[in-house]
């Protein structure tokens, strides 16, 4: 088997993690800036977390042949301090030429405030004038619909946004259609607890069909398996899909998302 995890957030991971997806035939890890637990208390936290992303931790993923790139942002729940959210979203564009940054992520809302808006409108921005891509965080439980649609508003009513560069992440069932309408991509991300359960996440797979949807595990510092894209790709199997419709969803479609930045590239050994 051959996977993309898209969405993992490996600061918060051990090396034995790294093993793991190895093994388990991981080609590749995506990092999206998030929330460390605790709000950072000055734009300097940013920065030294940028370097972490950008510099130290695709080091780490390297010594266990793991390719490593990462999005960077100021997450939603340390939006509400619109000084603090400028100053760090201006010291993004100096790391955005660095070999693994993707693009802006993941933007978007947590508690659907007035502030949390205006700093998404602010990396909307940010990515249309430095012509990145764009991962989005939904919020959860049930601030989830209305965010979503929020999100969406914002993203459309920028003309300079291209859909089918923007992936909509944490999608359940009752937010995906309104991302793959709208011309997005869509993440289901695989938690124990909440948002998406393998099962679920197959349900929806079966009945929306295969395009412009990925899996990710987000393995964070909270509860979560960072085995959960090829758990899943097991389930899938038992289930009774075919070898290339499984490698289509855990590997093809994100390569497909990924490779839109010119600066995703696997090993040659890797791709097929
Ligand atoms: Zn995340």
């Amino acid at each position: 088997m051959r996977y993309i995890e898209p969405h993992g957030h490996m600061v918060s991971r051990v090396t034995d993690d790294y093993v793991d997806m190895v093994t388990a035939g991981c080609a590749c890890v995506c990092e999206p800036a998030f929330w460390a637990g605790f709000d950072r208390s000055s734009v300097n936290g940013f920065n030294d977390y940028f370097c972490q992303l950008t510099d130290y931790e695709p080091k780490r993923a390297a010594k266990f042949g793991l390719p490593h790139f990462c999005w960077l942002c100021i997450n939603p729940k340390e939006s509400e301090d619109l000084k603090l959210a400028e100053e760090v979203i201006a010291i993004i564009p100096q790391f955005l030429e660095r070999p693994n940054v993707l693009g802006i992520g993941e933007i978007g809302l947590n508690k659907n405030s007035r502030n949390e808006l205006k700093v998404l409108e602010m990396h909307v921005d940010l990515a249309a004038r430095h012509d990145q891509m764009i991962l989005v965080h939904t919020p959860h439980l049930e601030d989830k619909l209305k965010g979503t649609r929020l999100i969406i508003d914002a993203l459309r009513s920028d003309q300079r946004i291209r859909p089918e560069r923007v992936i909509i992440d944490h999608v359940e069932e009752h937010t995906i259609q309104l991302a793959l309408q709208a011309g997005f991509w869509a993440g289901m991300t695989l938690y124990p607890e909440s948002k998406c359960s393998p099962a679920r996440a197959i349900d929806m797979l079966e009945h929306y069909g295969g395009e412009r949807l990925w899996l990710n595990s987000a393995c964070d510092w909270g509860v979560s398996i960072p085995l959960n894209v090829p758990y899943t790709a097991l389930e899938m199997k038992r289930r009774g899909w075919s070898a290339e419709d499984i490698d289509k969803v855990v590997y093809q479609n994100p390569l497909e998302f990924l490779s839109q930045c010119k600066k995703f590239r696997l090993p040659k050994h890797r791709v097929s």
